[in-house]
């Protein structure tokens, strides 16, 4: 049967389940709260196994073998010596190559852009949503996909609504055009993923592709991230600067030139002079607060949760994507072989004991970092 279906956030969560369902044979509809998409938007991405195997589902595994590769793993001293150095190649696929791959699969009309959507419900047989310029919508099928700080999480968990808990330390990450790294740095940096661990601190750095998914040497970005604790009220002010009103995070440009030079101050004060030249190398650092969610459900009536909307678990485990990738898979194989109804509890029995492993692997990661909140 062919079923209407309304997916909520058009990143790559929603984008695996609209090019499965699709090619299902049913009506998807996806709305994208981002006036002009998402394109070269995103960094670089480490291709688990749930990637390939969605690539492969679709035809795209060849965008598994596009990346920039890490050769080996570095960990820099406070004076900027390496102290331990280990072989261990890895790589960076593009996100934006991904993402693009994904929304080429899809016809235009299906993917409706600057659509957020503003109200969320559903009961035993449909869901309908409200678009803020005022449209309504109705589905056989809602799929929340609307990341971090859904809304439709919360029609989903009506009888015991949750939030993101705050875990007490924000990533500062910085994505600069290789071009601009300064030579001294780039000479320790390139080629390598490289890390600093010091009180209360953990900085590190790789190459990952161009804007445009590119991997030749010249045209690569140097992504930094620095976790440091902050405190909540601090973020809470930190976050009234954001676009999007009830934001988790500042994009590039969000964050205020003064709190931008105190980092960069901080950074020649605390880290190696490598990654401190990488912190002065970016005009636009942004902040991605730590959070750790987990929903108690992920299916009331027609709406189901998927991917970021579902679970929020740490960065460090780099399983954001996959976990997408998992739920989309997992959701479209059941709507496959059941029935509606059974497919959807199937869906979540299957990717609930997923996602909480997922979020106490992030928890125990951010521990092991001496990070706080673990
Ligand atoms: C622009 C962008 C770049 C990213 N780059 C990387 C990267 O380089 N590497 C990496 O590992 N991860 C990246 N991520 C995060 C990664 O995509 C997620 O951690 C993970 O894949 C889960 O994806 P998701 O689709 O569930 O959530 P998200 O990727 O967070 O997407 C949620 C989407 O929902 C949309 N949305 C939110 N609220 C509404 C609403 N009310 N109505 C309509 N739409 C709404 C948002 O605009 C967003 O597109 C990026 C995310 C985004 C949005």
């Amino acid at each position: 049967m062919s079923l209407r279906i309304g997916i909520a956030g058009g990143s790559v969560g929603g984008l695996f389940a609209a090019v499965l369902l699709a090619r299902q044979g049913h009506d998807v509809t996806v709305m994208e709260r981002a006036r002009h998409g998402l394109a070269r938007r995103g960094a670089g991405l480490v291709v688990q196994e749930q990637v390939l195997r969605i690539l492969r589902q679709v035809g795209l595994e060849a965008l598994a073998e596009q990346g920039v590769w890490a050769e080996e793993r570095i960990a820099l001293d406070r004076a900027g010596r390496i102290v331990s150095r280990e072989a261990r190649r890895q790589m960076q696929m593009s996100w934006d190559s991904l993402y693009d791959g994904f929304r080429r699969l899809l016809p235009a009309p299906q993917y409706l852009t600057g659509a957020t959507v503003r109200t969320a419900a559903a009961n035993a047989d449909a869901a309908r949503v409200t678009l803020d310029d005022g449209r309504t919508l109705a589905f056989d099928l809602l799929i929340g996909a609307d990341g971090q700080a859904s809304i439709t999480r919360d029609a989903v968990n009506a009888a015991a609504p949750s939030h993101p808990a705050y875990a007490g330390y924000v990533a500062w990450r910085g994505l600069i055009p290789e071009r601009e790294m300064p030579a001294a740095a780039a000479q320790v940096l390139f080629d390598r993923m490289a890390f600093h661990l010091g009180p209360g601190s953990h900085a590190l750095g790789y190459l990952v592709p161009g804007a445009d998914g590119q991997t030749a040497p010249g045209e690569r970005r140097y992504n930094w991230v620095w976790y440091r604790p902050l405190g909540a009220e601090v973020l809470r002010e930190l976050l009234g600067q954001a676009r999007h009103a009830g934001a988790l995070s500042l994009g590039p440009g969000e964050l205020p030139q003064a709190l931008r030079d105190t980092l960069v101050a901080d950074a020649q004060a605390k880290l190696p002079p490598p990654f401190a030249a990488a912190v002065a190398a970016e005009a636009q650092p942004f902040v991605q607060p730590i959070y750790d969610y987990e929903s108690a459900r992920m299916v009331n009536g027609r709406m189901v949760l998927l991917g970021d909307a579902a679970f929020i678990a740490r960065p460090h485990t780099a399983m954001g994507v996959a976990k997408a990738a998992g739920d989309a898979m997992t959701l479209a194989s059941m709507l496959a072989r059941l029935p509606l109804d059974e497919a959807l509890a199937a869906y979540e029995q299957a990717r609930l004991p997923q996602g909480r492993a997922v979020v106490d692997y992030g928890r125990r990661l951010g521990h092991s970092l001496a990070m706080p909140g673990a």
